[in-house]
């Protein structure tokens, strides 16, 4: 097809990314009879396999797992897949349906043009009616500009980049955040018997169990994980929230960051400045700490109410008592001193969609959308953290906005044939 003077080859659809939310949207594309094609730059599950560290774990049941039309099927649905197994969930998926999927294809341009889309790659250029960016929001690491102050001799890596221990120089390792990545990684020193310093955030935290089941289990079941980003009570905010901490590593456990400090494991509050050797903290550990109790707290008072309110037989649940709470504050820790040898930046990331030439990011480059469906008709993006509900960037519910959005999708197709032929 001639577009914009060039020929290119015409797809109805382009995926843009061929990981699980690329693959989930292309199952449900072929369901409908909908022609498509899918780009993965990398390989598929590409970072499942690169940028998570070898002891990885799920932090999400193995029964979250339900990408449309393969539903985890292992013999361990209450457990939590380590790294390898969810790249053979993922190829296993992609073998279940052979989607038109071309790997090592990255998409470099995506643009509106006349009856649909422009899309260029490293292997080409193409057209399309439309466009789904299925390439998750985890693209860049967040580092703080602190962290070109730090010494040379330092080694500095994000977690992203983190695989094991043994990766590091020996001696003492700072570690900065406490979300998800953070608390895991700590844990993965801590346990190997690195001595480890962590810069403590507000990221709240969640039990694993409670009153005899997962949380998320009993949260499932209360439908929290149904509630849209629009009647959440923070609104378009929740985006930007931390997520819980606690780990499915050895069958799912809490973190407790209050039992490491009894361990030994240092804890400082948020990270303020590094100036030379000397990394300057916030002295408002004690509020963290508190306020991921809080969080953990509110949570499980959440399933008692619904136990209550629903006559439910549960065993009983003694509550929460803080092993240990900081004495003093303390407010900087030298690196030479304590001979800290590295530093791993928990800080989450930042997304890239910086190859999309397109009237619909704010001034944060967040895309606007309703569930996906951005003001640009026929441009799409799926795999979001809350793009629509809490599951949406995660296995949990990337499926059902698939779905929804392969609707919309087959709907415009539909429309666009009537207006050819009528
Ligand atoms: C540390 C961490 C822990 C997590 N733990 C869990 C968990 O326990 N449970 C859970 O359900 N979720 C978890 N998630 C969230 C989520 O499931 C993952 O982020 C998952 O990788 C998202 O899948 P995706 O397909 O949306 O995006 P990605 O897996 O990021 O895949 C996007 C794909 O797009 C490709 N791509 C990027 N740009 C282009 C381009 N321009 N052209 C073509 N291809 C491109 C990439 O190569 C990549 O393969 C976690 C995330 C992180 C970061």
């Amino acid at each position: 097809m001639a577009h914009g003077g060039k020929m290119r080859e015409h797809h109805e659809v382009i995926v843009v990314g061929g990981s699980q939310a690329g693959l989930s949207v292309s199952h449900c594309l072929a369901a409908r009879g909908i022609g498509h094609v899918v780009f993965e730059a990398n390989r598929i599950g590409h970072a499942w396999r690169t940028q998570r560290w070898d002891s990885f774990c799920l932090v999400t049941p193995n029964w979250q797992c339900r990408l449309p039309g393969f539903a985890y099927a292992g013999g361990d649905p209450d457990g939590f897949m380590p790294r390898d197994d969810i790249v053979a969930y993922i190829e296993a998926y992609a073998k279940s349906f052979a989607p038109p999927l071309r790997e090592g294809v990255r998409v470099t341009a995506v643009r509106p043009a006349a009856g649909g889309f422009e899309v260029d790659t490293t292997s080409g250029d193409f057209s399309a009616g439309s466009v789904v960016i299925a390439i998750g929001g985890y693209h860049l690491a967040r580092l703080p500009a602190m962290a070109q102050r730090v010494p040379a001799d330092i080694v500095q890596i994000h977690s992203s980049a983190y695989k094991n221990p043994e990766q590091l120089p020996p001696g003492d390792v700072l570690v900065v955040g406490t979300g998800q990545s953070g608390c895991q990684i700590a844990e993965d020193l801590h346990i190997a018997g690195r001595r480890v310093h962590l810069c403590t955030g507000s990221a709240p935290r969640v039990a694993r169990r409670y009153r005899g089941r997962d949380v998320v289990s009993w949260l499932e079941e209360m439908g929290h994980y149904d509630l849209p980003v629009e009647e959440h009570p923070l609104g378009a905010g929740v985006r930007a929230k931390s997520n819980h901490y606690v780990t499915g590593r050895g069958g799912g456990r809490d973190i407790d960051l209050r039992v490491f400090a009894m361990q030994g494991m240092q804890l400082y509050g948020r990270l303020r400045n590094i100036e030379g050797s000397l990394v300057v903290t916030a002295p408002d550990l004690a509020r963290n700490l508190d306020g991921a109790d809080e969080s953990f707290t509110k949570i499980n008072a959440s399933i008692d109410a619904y136990i209550r309110a629903h006559g439910i037989d549960a065993p009983a649940e003694a509550p929460y008592v803080p092993p240990w709470s900081p004495q003093i504050e303390p407010e900087s820790v030298d690196l030479v001193e304590q001979n800290i040898g590295a530093i791993v930046w928990c800080m989450g990331f930042r997304s890239d969609f910086s190859f999309i030439d397109a009237p619909i990011f704010d001034e944060r480059f967040y895309p606007e959308h309703r569930r996906g469906v951005t003001p640009v008709d026929g441009l799409y993006f799926l795999g979001l953290p809350w793009l629509h509900s809490w599951g949406s960037g995660r296995f949990a519910g990337v499926g059902r906005d698939a779905e929804f959005l392969a609707d919309r999708i087959g709907a415009r197709v539909s429309s666009c044939q009537k207006g050819l032929l009528f």
